[in-house]
């Protein structure tokens, strides 16, 4: 188990349990103030919205469609016609009212990271990383992403969450990993560059695997100590260096529950940006063995119907989309 990053905690507790950073967060709309910063150089009312390509499946919901990235990007920030997503954390600055926006027409402070994430139609598109006491347009106040879902479209979230680990991304990358010194933009593409050593580096992605493993009609489920008592997901574990992804898949099964599987297939794929992982989702059939789970990265395991399911992750997850799909018989699994 040396080295082994379990995920299975992070994927199915994520929406269940705050994230640590989130533990400092103040309740939801309450955590930004709100000032009278009122003049206004775009009317969000009147942007057209582009329509999302294609019909995503659910689990996509942290793929972002609706912004284009245009390179190079400007070489300083237009100081009108921008569009913002405002960030403290891993909150973000929605307006009031039935239907709340996340594009700011003004940024109250620059101060911060101010980071390009592409362009909504013709209008560019920034994230402003914003101190938590920060002051926000008359009418917005700060949301924690996951607490998003359901109250603004699935791929306004996908910009929100992007924009929150493009924010975070560039607070990890100011300074140079080799020799320290302040890095500055690369224009023509998503980077930074050290301009005394040269090195560019690129906003980190972390692949994971998750995977649904069939038995007949019964799907396996496992407990993490960290999830809720009485919840299970699927098998999950960051990718280690040197393997492929069918090699992450048949590792973790075997060391978190201690069985074979064949048959492996792709599922789907979905940004995660909590904080950067890419989870790849696949689907198994049982092959041979009996659960033998370690009592560190997982409490628990068993093989469930359909008719007996435990509690599961909230819909916000790939896991609860794979398990979904298999309760609706609509994935690529094996039935006996
Ligand atoms: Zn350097």
């Amino acid at each position: 188990m040396k080295n082994v990053r379990t995920l299975a905690a992070t994927i199915a507790g994520r929406c269940e349990r705050p994230h640590p950073r989130e533990g400092r967060r103040k309740p939801a709309c309450l955590s930004w103030a709100s000032t009278n910063v009122s003049h206004t150089n775009v009317n969000i009312h009147m942007m057209p919205r582009p329509v999302p390509s294609g019909s995503l499946p659910h689990c996509a919901v942290f793929s972002v469609t609706t912004l284009t990235p245009q390179f190079p990007q400007p070489a300083i920030v237009p100081a009108t016609g921008v569009l913002w997503v405002l960030v403290s954390d891993q909150s973000i600055a929605i307006s009031d009212g039935e239907k709340p926006q996340i594009y700011a027409p003004v940024c109250p402070s620059q101060a911060g990271p101010v980071e390009y994430l592409g362009h909504f139609g013709a209008t560019p598109c920034y994230a402003a990383g914003l101190q938590a006491d920060a002051p926000l347009p008359e009418g917005w106040a700060g949301v924690g992403v996951r607490e998003l879902y359901g109250r603004i479209p699935d791929e306004d979230i996908a910009v929100a969450s992007f924009a929150v680990r493009i924010i975070g991304s560039a607070k990890m990358s100011r300074f140079c990993g080799r020799c320290g010194h302040e890095t500055v933009p690369v224009l023509t593409e998503r980077a930074k560059r050290c301009p005394a050593c040269g090195l560019v580096t690129h906003p980190r992605i972390s692949p994971a695997i998750i995977v649904l493993i069939t038995r007949g009609d019964e799907i396996l489920l496992a407990r993490s100590p960290r999830f809720p008592v009485g919840m299970h997901s699927v098998i999950a574990g960051f990718v280690e260096p040197g393997e492929t992804l069918e090699h992450a898949v048949h590792r973790e099964v075997q060391e978190e529950v201690g069985i074979t599987i064949k048959n492996l297939r792709y599922f789907a794929s979905e940004p995660w940006p909590f904080p950067d992982s890419l989870m790849i989702a696949f689907v198994a059939d049982y092959a041979a063995g009996e659960i033998a789970i370690d009592n560190n990265e997982i409490v628990g395991a068993g093989w469930f119907g359909r008719d007996n399911l435990p509690q599961l992750p909230k819909k916000l997850s790939i896991s609860r989309a794979l398990i979904d799909r298999w309760v609706e018989r609509k994935g690529p699994f094996s039935e006996t």
